[in-house]
């Protein structure tokens, strides 16, 4: 016998808020910064781990009308908001039930190799993306392959390359858009695209067509240029559980890496390493209550994090904490990139626009 649950969820002690404004305002500054190029947007990842269905309407509203997906199983959740024929899908089909499944939906695969040309072709085909390695070592046909008869009058959209530095000054980024060049000449299709957030800071050389904005959306800085024109998105808080009076003496958290050497009044808040609060921020981490700075005491544990309450006297059990999070200065303290604390953000934060 199921049990029968009541038509209620309390709801989660967790909670991601989205600036839905900002995410549309830093799509307008990333389209306006791509010059005579559109910026379309990488939603892979659920959105960077911010949430698909709340980013992807967001965008849509902003114009976005280019979408990239990694996987197919992402799929479903962005033909809710946006129609077929703008969404990409980066891994391309891996076997003949990917092709199937985007012959059927009108998905555009983005073909990584010539198998995966001829793949698509006997599933049907029609239009697709192709993906070319102008040197990252990664997914993309290479510049040799260009030539292969399996290409010859190939249904293509857009025509991709991949910059694996655009973040650093350095002369692959020159390489990279010469042998894009190269792709340009070789490879016929109806657009072309090369930058990614990082990229299109690096100016109009690199916008070709389309760019592909994904981290910068988000709020996430890869180039220090980018600064002036890019909002925080993504606020994580988090409820305080618990709060103790601490002895000068007591241990904190698991192996006791903290101890009290005064009293201090502690929260036990509701997050951990298992909502993407990794343990690399025990003993680092701040939250804040209002204006009041709240430092980590000892380890983060897997469903919750212990703060010193002392210079928020108010704050008590149910208050909200928000979790500092700002993209540049959260990466500098936790040793994470950008990206990886964007997609940590758990499946237990409740998304809110
Ligand atoms: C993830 C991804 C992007 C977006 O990159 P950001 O650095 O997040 O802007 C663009 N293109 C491809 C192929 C990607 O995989």
């Amino acid at each position: 016998m199921e049990t029968t649950l009541p038509d209620f969820l309390p709801p989660s002690p967790l909670r991601l808020k989205l600036d839905l404004e900002a995410l549309a305002a830093n799509w307008r500054a990333l389209d306006r910064m791509s010059g005579a190029a559109r910026a379309g947007a990488a939603v892979k990842a659920d959105a960077y781990g911010l949430g698909a269905a709340l980013a992807v309407p967001a965008l849509a509203a902003a114009g976005c009308r280019d979408w990239f997906v990694a996987h197919w199983q992402e799929v479903p959740e962005l033909l809710r908001h946006v129609p077929a024929a703008q969404v990409s899908v980066l891994h391309g089909p891996m076997n003949a039930a990917e092709a199937a499944f985007g012959v059927e939906t009108g998905v555009r695969p983005v073909l990584n190799s010539l198998e995966q040309v001829r793949r698509w072709r006997s599933a049907g085909g029609g239009a697709c993306d192709v993906m070319v390695d102008t040197g990252m070592s990664r997914l993309g046909l290479r510049l040799a392959d260009l030539g292969d008869t399996a290409l010859a009058g190939l249904e293509i959209d857009c025509v991709l390359s991949h910059l694996a530095s655009a973040d650093e000054d350095v002369p692959q980024n020159e390489a990279q858009r010469a042998r894009f060049a190269e792709v340009r000449a070789a490879l016929p299709g109806r657009r072309y695209s090369l930058a990614n957030s990082a990229g299109i800071a690096l100016g109009d050389a690199y916008h070709a067509d389309l760019t592909r904005p994904g981290i910068a959306l988000y709020g996430g800085i890869p180039r220090a240029a980018m600064e002036r024109d890019i909002r925080q998105v993504a606020y994580p808080e988090a409820a305080v559980i618990q709060v103790r009076n601490l002895l000068p003496g007591d241990k904190v958290g698991y192996n006791a890496t903290f101890t009290a050497d005064r009293p201090i009044r502690a929260g036990i808040v509701a997050v951990g390493y298992a909502d993407g609060y990794l343990r690399c921020w025990s003993g680092k981490g701040l939250f804040r209550f209002g204006d009041d700075v709240l430092p980590v005491l000892g380890r983060v544990s897997m469903d919750m994090t212990i703060v010193d309450l002392d210079s928020a006297p108010h704050c008590t059990e149910g208050d909200w904490l928000s979790i500092a999070y700002d993209p540049v200065s959260a990466a500098k303290v936790s040793g994470l990139s950008q990206y990886e604390l964007f997609t940590l953000l758990g499946r237990r934060f409740s998304r809110v626009g």
